[in-house]
C-alpha cells in the first residue's frame, strides 16, 4: 500500500498503486499527486 496526497487540496489517500495516480480523487486536478514516503524510505534517505 501506497500513500499519496494532493498538492492542491491536501487530501491524503491510500491505494494499492506501484504509480502514482493522475488524478486526484478528491478534487479531479491532474497531475498534482505527490507520494508520500514511508518511514523506512525516509530513513534510506537520511543514510545516504
Ligand atoms: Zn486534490
Amino acid at each position: 500500500m501506497a500513500k499519496f496526497r494532493c498538492k492542491r487540496c491536501n487530501y491524503s489517500f491510500s491505494m494499492e498503486s506501484r504509480t502514482t495516480p493522475k488524478v486526484c480523487p478528491n478534487c479531479g486536478n491532474t497531475n498534482c499527486i505527490g507520494r508520500e514516503k514511508s518511514a523506512s524510505e525516509l530513513l534510506d534517505e537520511t543514510e545516504e
